[in-house]
C-alpha cells in the first residue's frame, strides 16, 4: 500500500472503497469459510471437506462411496480397468526388428505370467528374460492384435483424459450480475473472515496473515500484484501494459472521466522515475479499472515462467540476471532458470534403489500426437502413471473441493493444472513417485518455490504398505532430488494427528512465523487447522550420490 506523490500513474481507477468480506450472519462461529457470500453459502450438512482429511481404512465403502482398490496398481491394472487390455491375453515380446517372437506370456494384473517358466514379472524383466536389450519394454511387447502395451496406454490415457478435468482451470465470475469478482479465501492460511481485497488482482488476505498492523487504506495491492526484489507493488510498465490491453477493448470498464494526475492521490510510488514522463507523453491514457486483470495475461516479460512472481527488469539487476530476451520463457533470475531446466532433465528417469525399489518424477504435459498417430512416448507414459498416482491419493485423502471455483484440489495438483486465480494455480507441481517393481506404492505433489524452499503439501502410501518405511524411501528420495537441485528447505502442512510422525520421526520442526513471513510472496496450498513444518535439506555429500548434475532424460519408466 502506498500514498501517493507527484510522480503517481493516473491511468487507474478511482480510490476504491476499503473492501471487506464478511458474512455476519456466521460471524464468530466456528465454520471455516464465514467470508462466503450468502448467495453461495451450502447448509453445514452439504458441506464437503475442505481441508486434509485422511480416509478410514477401516471403512471398505465411505460415505462418498468410495471402495478400497483391493490388487495392485501398475499400469497393466489401469489398463485392464480402462478395458484397453484382458486378463489373459496372450502377448509376445519381439524382437527389435519385429520379425520374430523372443517369448510369450499372458497379461495379468500385476505383471505378465511368462508361458516358460510360469512366473509373474514386470514388463522389463519379461522384455529382458526375452533376450532383448534395445528400447523401452512397454514398445516391444505387442498383443495378438498387433498393437504394442505403448499404444495401449495411449488409449487408456486418452480415456483417462476425456474422463478427468485435465488443464487450465478459468474461474470466473458474472460481475454483471453482481457477482463480487474477489476471492472468499485468504491466500496465505485458507481460512475465511474478514478479508482484504487486492486492488490489483482478485486475490484476499487476512491482513494478519500479513503481519500489517492495521488494514490498509486505500488503493492496495496485494504481494502478488508487487515486485518480487522491491516489494513495491508494480506500477510504471506493467500498469501501461494494462491500460494499453484494456483499451484496445470497447467495453474496458470505466473509460470515461479519466481523472486528471492531480485526482490520484492514492497511487503507488513510482518504482522509477519514468511515470511522470509518461503522463506527460501520453495524457489521452484511459482510466482503467485493474481488478481481476488476470495475472496470467501476457505481461509474461515481467513475470517469471517458474516460481510466477512478477519483478521490475530494473530491480533484477548483477550477475544472477539473465537474458530473457534471447529466451524463450522469462526468468527472475538464473535460479529460477536453472531450478526449472534441471527439474525437466529429472522428468520421467527411473532411479533404481535397494530391493526392487525405484523414484521417478512426474509432471504433467500436453500430448502432442504426430500424423500416425504417435504420440511422445514420455509424455505419455508419465501421465498415465500420474493417473495411477492420482487414484493412490484418492484411496488416502477425501477429496478437497475448493468452494469458490469446484475444483478437485488433489487433482489439480497431480495433473499441474493451471488457474487465473493465483491460489488455485497448480502448474509447477512434480509428482514424485515410489514404485515396488512395476507397482505404484506411495506419491507425494512437491512444488519448489526457488532455492530457499518447497513444498510439500501431499504425500500419501497405499493401505496394504503403511508402517513399512514406504514414506521414508520416498521422502529420502525427494530430499536427495531437492538437495541437488540446492533447494534449502521442505515446507510441510502437518494435521494434529500426525504431527508427532513429522516432528519425532521424519525430522521435521515447526516453522517460524518469520519464516512463513518471507514465503508470503510465494503461493502455497494451505489447509485451515493444520501446522506448517519444515525441513531443512541436507546440502553436504549429496551431489555425488546423485552424479552432480541432474543426467539426461531417458525412456526409462
Ligand atoms: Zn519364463
Ligand atoms: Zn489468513
Ligand atoms: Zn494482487
Ligand atoms: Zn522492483
Ligand atoms: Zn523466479
Amino acid at each position: 500500500m502506498c500514498k501517493g506523490n507527484s510522480n503517481a500513474n493516473p491511468y487507474l481507477g478511482e480510490k476504491p472503497s476499503r473492501k471487506k468480506k464478511v458474512d455476519i450472519s456466521e460471524q464468530g462461529n466456528q465454520v471455516i469459510f464465514s467470508g462466503r457470500r450468502k448467495s453461495k453459502s451450502r447448509k453445514k450438512g452439504e458441506r464437503k471437506p475442505c481441508t486434509l482429511l485422511a480416509r478410514c481404512p477401516e471403512n471398505d465403502h465411505d460415505a462418498d462411496g468410495f471402495e478400497m482398490y483391493k490388487g495392485k496398481r501398475t499400469l497393466l491394472s489401469w489398463m485392464i480397468d480402462w478395458g484397453t487390455v484382458s486378463p489373459g491375453v496372450k502377448v509376445q515380446c519381439m524382437n527389435h526388428e519385429r520379425t520374430a517372437s523372443l517369448l510369450e506370456g499372458r497379461i495379468t494384473s500385476e505383471g505378465i505370467s511368462c508361458d516358460c517358466c510360469g512366473k509373474v514379472v514386470t514388463c522389463a524383466d519379461f522384455k529382458s528374460h526375452a533376450g532383448s536389450s534395445l528400447g523401452q519394454a512397454y514398445e516391444n511387447i505387442f498383443l495378438e492384435s498387433g498393437h504394442s502395451l505403448l499404444q495401449c496406454i495411449r488409449e487408456s490415457w486418452s480415456k483417462q483424459e476425456k474422463t478427468d478435468n485435465i488443464g487450465f482451470h478459468q474461474v470466473n465470475v458474472d460481475v454483471a450480475a453482481g457477482d463480487d469478482p474477489h476471492d472468499d479465501t485468504c491466500n496465505i492460511c485458507a481460512d475465511g473472515g474478514e478479508l482484504t481485497c487486492c486492488d490489483g488482482c482478485s486475490s484476499t488476505f487476512h491482513h494478519r496473515c500479513l503481519q500489517m498492523e492495521h488494514e490498509p487504506v486505500g488503493y492496495w495491492r496485494c504481494v502478488y500484484c508487487s515486485c518480487k526484489f522491491c516489494g513495491m507493488a508494480f506500477s510504471a510498465e506493467f500498469c501501461e501494459k494494462i491500460s494499453e490491453k484494456a483499451s484496445l477493448s470497447d467495453d474496458a470498464p470505466g473509460t470515461e472521466n479519466a481523472p486528471g494526475p492531480d485526482d490520484t492521490p492514492y497511487m503507488d510510488d513510482a518504482p522509477g522515475t519514468d511515470d511522470a514522463t509518461d503522463t506527460e507523453e501520453n495524457p489521452d491514457k484511459k482510466k482503467v479499472d485493474p481488478v481481476l486483470i488476470d495475472y496470467m495475461d501476457d505481461y509474461e516479460r515481467f513475470r517469471c515462467y517458474f516460481c510466477e512472481e512478477i519483478f521490475h527488469t530494473h530491480c533484477r539487476s548483477g550477475k544472477d540476471a539473465v537474458d530473457n530476451h534471447a529466451a524463450d520463457f522469462s526468468f527472475c533470475g538464473r535460479g529460477c532458470q536453472k531450478l526449472y531446466e534441471n527439474l525437466q532433465k529429472l522428468l520421467g528417469v527411473r532411479h533404481e534403489l535397494e530391493a526392487g525399489y525405484s523414484w521417478t518424477v512426474l509432471r504433467r504435459q500436453d500430448v502432442v500426437t504426430d500424423v500416425v498417430g504417435n504420440a511422445d512416448s514420455l509424455e505419455v507414459l508419465c501421465n498415465s502413471k500420474l493417473a495411477i498416482a492420482l487414484s493412490l491419493m484418492d484411496e488416502c485423502f477425501e477429496p478437497i473441493i475448493d468452494e469458490r471455483s469446484n475444483i478437485n484440489v488433489i487433482q489439480s495438483v497431480i495433473y499441474s493444472c493451471g488457474s487465473n486465480l493465483r491460489r488455485l494455480n497448480f502448474q509447477w507441481f512434480y509428482t514424485f513417485i515410489l514404485e515396488r517393481g512395476d507397482e505404484l506404492v506411495s506419491a507425494a505433489a512437491v512444488r519448489v518455490h526457488g532455492n530457499q524452499v518447497a513444498e510439500m503439501p501431499f504425500i500419501g502410501t497405499r493401505f496394504t504398505y503403511r508402517r513399512q518405511g514406504m514414506c521414508r524411501r520416498l521422502l529420502t528420495a525427494i530430499e536427495l532430488a531437492l538437495s541437488s537441485l540446492n533447494v534449502e528447505k521442505l515446507v510441510i502442512p502437518a494435521v494434529a494427528e500426525v504431527r508427532e510422525t513429522w516432528t519425532k520421526a521424519f525430522g521435521f520442526i515447526p516453522l517460524e512465523e518469520s519464516k512463513r513471513q518471507e514465503m508470503k510472496y510465494m503461493s502455497m496450498v494451505a489447509f485451515p487447522g493444520t501446522d506448517m513444518l519444515q525441513k531443512p535439506i541436507c546440502m553436504e555429500g549429496t551431489t555425488s550420490t546423485m552424479g552432480g548434475e541432474v543426467s539426461k532424460p531417458q525412456l526409462s519408466l
